[in-house]
């Protein structure tokens, strides 16, 4: 593959949702895009053929970020087929909802694992790549949630937040080498993530937001899409809200 392409572009959480969008936002001709997924059985076809159809080259494979071994072996592949990494987003997350004094540890166990431990384990792996090639993006999906709080979410919230810290630390120790580190937080985008919530609480958070509408997938990967172009090249450590103003 590697003498075609000449952009090799990282998307956790790329089979569903705003990682889908994100995956066909970034495809271009000459760009391979890597996706991964978690469940078994996914094989991320409808994405695999947008990108396809956006002129990038797709590949979809199974790896859980919050499983160093899986994601080793998903980087390898994208080393040994591309020998680079120019832009790694870190959007893969799960929400495990509950009260506080209901929360099951095992709960805030998963979601801190696959949310912020996923997130630095991708990171530190493509970061071992981009500081070799002096140049590289990195963009964490975080959210409204890791800023504002929001209550029954006290594991999704703190993962969010975490992910900011990092962004801005990780922002400042690789400066140095041209590899710049955002985060893009969304508000309320109509996926699978936010399908389960009851009308009345859908009504309640439309009424919240100065834009009155849900975001769209498309709306959080045209933020991303930025922040992976030149036009960003003198970004880093910032956050970027994508929430029809529902947090100024
Ligand atoms: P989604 O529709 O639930 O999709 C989640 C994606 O992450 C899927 O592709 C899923 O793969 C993948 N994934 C989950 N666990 C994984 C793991 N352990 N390893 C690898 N991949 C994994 O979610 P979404 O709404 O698009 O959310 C995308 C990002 O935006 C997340 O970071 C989320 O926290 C953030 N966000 C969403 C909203 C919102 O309102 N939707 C708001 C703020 C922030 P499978 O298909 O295998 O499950």
């Amino acid at each position: 593959m590697t003498s075609s392409i000449q952009r090799t572009i990282v998307v956790t959480g790329g089979s569903r949702g705003i990682g889908r969008a994100v995956c066909i936002a970034l495809a271009a001709p000459g760009s391979a895009v890597y996706f991964n997924f978690s469940a078994t059985g996914t094989t991320g076809h409808t994405t695999s053929e947008a990108i396809r159809a956006a002129g990038g080259v797709p590949r979809g494979i199974r790896a859980d970020v919050g499983s160093e071994s899986d994601v080793s072996d998903f980087f390898k592949t994208v080393l040994d087929e591309t020998g680079r990494i120019d832009v790694l987003v870190n959007n893969a997350a799960i929400a495990r909802d509950a009260l506080l004094l209901r929360m099951k540890t095992a709960d805030w166990e998963d979601v801190i694992r696959v949310n912020l431990t996923g997130t630095f384990i991708c990171t530190k792996t493509a970061a071992k790549t981009m500081l070799k090639q002096r140049r590289g993006r990195i963009i964490n999906i975080t959210s409204i949630a890791g800023v504002a709080g929001n209550p029954g979410q006290a594991n999704y919230a703190a993962a969010k937040a975490g992910i900011i810290g990092f962004t801005k630390t990780v922002a400042r120790e690789l400066a140095s080498r041209n590899i710049t580190v955002n985060a893009v937080a969304p508000g309320f985008i109509a996926t699978d993530m936010t399908a389960g919530i009851s009308e009345k609480a859908v009504s309640d958070i439309l009424n919240q937001i100065p834009l009155a509408r849900a975001g769209t997938p498309e709306d959080v990967a045209g933020a991303v899409a930025f922040l992976a172009s030149p036009q960003a090249d003198y970004i880093t450590g910032q956050v970027i809200h994508v929430n029809g103003g529902m947090y100024l």
